[in-house]
């Protein structure tokens, strides 16, 4: 990534990649997001740390968790947000996506949430940004999606507890997931024992070894006594061709039933990203199932988030007056 992410004092400005950011700043996201996640129990579901500031939610791919999630965390945090949708924004009259950022930073808005189809969209973005402008990317093509890994992580750390201790499998179209990179970079930084791919060859990148992943092909061989199983959607949007034979035939090799999760640790914890296909990568009963903690995720996500954009928008200082 050319964008420097943080300030020369190394705290975080934007939040555009998990790649470059060193194991404290990651583990302090996930502590603060600990803190965060207290809140979401008290009746009064608020802190004034980022009060006066004004949040615009860019979204120019669909989203539910990612930008329902996003909006609580603002509001959570007492930030002033607008959603922004840009198929009915001016962007669809013709307007260059410059010209939208210096319109909505001449109504002082203090960060943009990014979500965009292209890749390196939101590292654009904070390259043409005023100075004081914090840029989060919620999403950018198949590139990165670093609020979701980070939430993955720290769902993970609520379970699993020591890192280096934990086998973790990635299971299915990690050629075009921006969440398997980001995870990818997550898991390594945080120094996981063993971080295992498991995909056709289809939907593995050519570069898959450079990740320092162990690649599998079979579900049998790869699920085998893992701590962590992290399934993941068919990308079809972004697949130029046929790269399957069909969904039910990619259910029966790749789809997460009981009998395959039966061979990693019993007390494995089964993660999705969302949105979840019933049938295709993942079976009813295992989504539904004991050791799934998918809705548990979405729920890390609001925490999480409020982490990230307060570190980004606030200062440690005001953190422990308001949490303590
Ligand atoms: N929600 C995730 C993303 O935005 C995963 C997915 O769409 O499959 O990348």
């Amino acid at each position: 990534m050319s964008h420097n992410q943080l300030t020369e004092s190394g705290r975080l400005h934007h939040f555009l990649s998990i790649e470059g950011l060193k194991r404290p700043l990651l583990t302090e996201i996930m502590d603060r997001a600990e803190q965060f996640s207290s809140i979401s129990h008290q009746q009064v579901k608020k802190v004034p740390l980022l009060r006066g500031k004004t949040i615009v939610n860019l979204f120019f791919e669909n989203s539910t968790r990612t930008r329902t999630t996003f909006e609580l965390a603002a509001k959570r945090l007492s930030a002033d947000v607008i959603s922004l949708n840009i198929n009915t924004s001016s962007a669809s009259k013709g307007e260059s996506l410059r010209d939208t950022l210096h319109n909505l930073e001449a109504m002082h808005s203090d960060m943009f949430v990014v979500r965009h189809h292209q890749s390196g969209a939101a590292e654009f973005i904070a390259q043409h940004v005023a100075p004081h402008v914090s840029v989060i990317n919620a999403g950018d093509g198949c590139h990165a999606h670093p609020t979701q890994a980070m939430l993955d992580m720290f769902t993970i750390r609520r379970h699993k507890q020591h890192f280096p201790d934990l086998r973790v499998a990635i299971i299915g179209d990690i050629l075009h997931s921006r969440v398997a990179r980001s995870q990818i970079q997550a898991l390594a930084t945080l120094g996981v024992g063993e971080i295992r791919v498991i995909a056709p060859k289809t939907l593995l990148p050519t570069d898959c070894k450079t990740l320092g992943v162990h690649v599998y092909h079979d579900m049998n061989a790869g699920l085998k006594d893992v701590d962590v199983v992290i399934t993941l959607r068919l990308q079809n949007e972004r697949m130029q061709g046929a790269l399957l034979p069909s969904s039910k035939e990619y259910y029966q090799c790749y789809g997460l039933t009981e009998r395959k999760l039966s061979l990693a640790k019993p007390d494995a914890i089964v993660m999705h990203p969302g949105p979840i296909n019933r049938g295709v990568e993942i079976a009813s009963a295992v989504a539904d199932g004991p050791q799934s903690v998918i809705l548990e995720q979405v729920t890390h996500g609001i925490a999480v988030r409020m982490a990230i954009m307060s570190m980004t928008l606030g200062s440690q200082a005001e953190l422990y007056e308001v949490t303590a």
